[in-house]
């Protein structure tokens, strides 16, 4: 079987836009002209397909964007969203009712754990979170309401690597779906080659790069996809949570980017992880040969794009934490904020922030501790500069 290459799927993707532009001309419209009255019924019957009717349903500028995602994904059809989260919740919701139940890993987005725990048993549907690294423990969760299994490629915060082929296995002898996070492994990690159904991600990190706004998109089947935005009961459709045409069409033009950008964020995650290592600090990297899921990242990854743009180190508590933090964006270095996948490097404690919807003593069986500090690396063009900057930074916050 030739292997799917992501990035050459994105690249190969020829426009005339409107008038011949390089790029796609942008549908700044929320609803679409018909010719004829009977159209329009056959297109609200669902007997007629390809017909633009209103923007909350389909758009040409946000399918653009689909189309080369799900060519990234290679899956045959994708559904741009407003958010991650707006994605991630439509595909739950399209695929579980009253009753449901899902296998989650149980280190996941604290939204998407937020809405796991706290939301959907409002709809009485239930999730079992889990080690996913624990392929028994999967197993085991799985009960006769189970309709789906939800993980990571690679965690958030832990950066712990999912064997989605192994995974997938379990999924197709139970008959469930396996639904997959990629938001910080674009281009890395092909989960639908590796046998996931659905794919998901947050425009808002790698993909767009710019911290200028947020978005989603989920990848899958085209069956999947038609019921989404299925007028009568799609959960994109009927929930909402739609993407601007002009917001879709600047998100296409960072895209054609992602592979120069992942390969650099890659390049210098991984020197300040060797380099951090070295002065003796606790870090967390798959791309060092201590962590644990080293040897199936490398056996698994699209290996030219190296082993991503996030780090993690143990300070030890959480003043020096917050002290380190606050030096290095007193220094340049970066900024002190959530999100990742920005030029400049972002740097937060995810126990008291992007995980803190997760209660402490569960923070604690994950392996999370309070003195933790998650790096989005940059795209900094000389990162030894960069790095002896954050050691100066380690010294004076006694890190070091
Ligand atoms: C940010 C993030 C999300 C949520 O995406 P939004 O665009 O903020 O709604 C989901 N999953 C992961 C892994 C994320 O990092």
């Amino acid at each position: 079987m030739k292997k799917h290459k992501p990035a050459d799927s994105i690249q190969d993707i020829q426009y005339f836009g409107e008038y011949g532009g390089v790029n796609p001309s942008i549908a700044d419209s929320s609803t679409f002209t018909y010719m004829a009255g009977k159209t329009m019924e056959e297109v609200f019957g669902g007997e007629r397909e390809g017909c633009y009717l209103y923007s909350r349903h389909m758009n040409p500028s946000t399918g653009y964007l689909a189309e080369a995602i799900s060519n990234m994904e290679n899956t045959e059809a994708a559904q741009v969203a407003a958010s991650g989260m707006g994605a991630i919740t439509s595909v739950l919701l399209q695929i579980c009712g009253a009753g449901d139940h899902i296998v989650s890993s149980r280190t996941i987005y604290g939204g998407t754990y937020a809405f796991m725990k706290n939301f959907l048993p409002k709809l009485n549907i239930s999730t079992s979170f889990v080690k996913t690294t624990n392929l028994e423990a999967i197993e085991d969760a799985i009960n006769p309401a189970t309709r789906l299994i939800y993980c990571e490629t690679m965690s958030n915060p832990l950066l712990e690597i999912a064997d989605i082929k192994a995974i997938s296995e379990i999924a197709n002898r139970h008959n469930l779906k396996l639904v997959v996070d990629n938001t910080f492994t674009p281009l890395i990690f092909s989960p639908k080659e590796m046998g996931a159904d659905v794919v998901v991600h947050s425009l808002t990190k790698f993909i767009n790069g710019a911290s200028d706004t947020v978005g989603g998109i989920i990848c899958a089947e085209a069956e999947f996809i038609h019921q989404l935005i299925d007028v009568n009961d799609g959960a994109s459709m009927l929930l909402g949570p739609t993407m601007d045409a002009l917001r879709a069409n600047s998100i296409l033009k960072n895209l054609r980017t992602l592979h120069i950008r992942m390969t650099q964020h890659s390049k210098n995650a991984y020197y300040l992880a060797v380099k951090f290592q070295e002065l003796g600090l606790n870090v967390f990297y798959p791309g060092l040969s201590n962590h644990p899921q080293h040897k199936l990242m490398k056996t698994s990854m699209n290996e030219e794009f190296g082993f991503g743009g996030m780090l993690m180190i143990d300070t030890g508590d959480m003043e020096k934490a917050y002290k380190l933090m606050e030096a290095m964006q007193n220094n340049n270095i970066g900024y002190l904020a959530v999100s990742l996948g920005f030029y400049k490097t972002l740097f937060s404690a995810p126990g008291a922030s992007t995980s803190s919807e997760i209660p402490e003593d569960e923070q604690e069986k994950m392996g999370l501790s309070e003195g933790m500090v998650r790096m989005s690396v940059g795209l900094d063009n000389d990162i030894e500069r960069t790095f002896q900057k954050i050691k100066a930074c380690m010294k004076e916050t006694g890190v070091l």
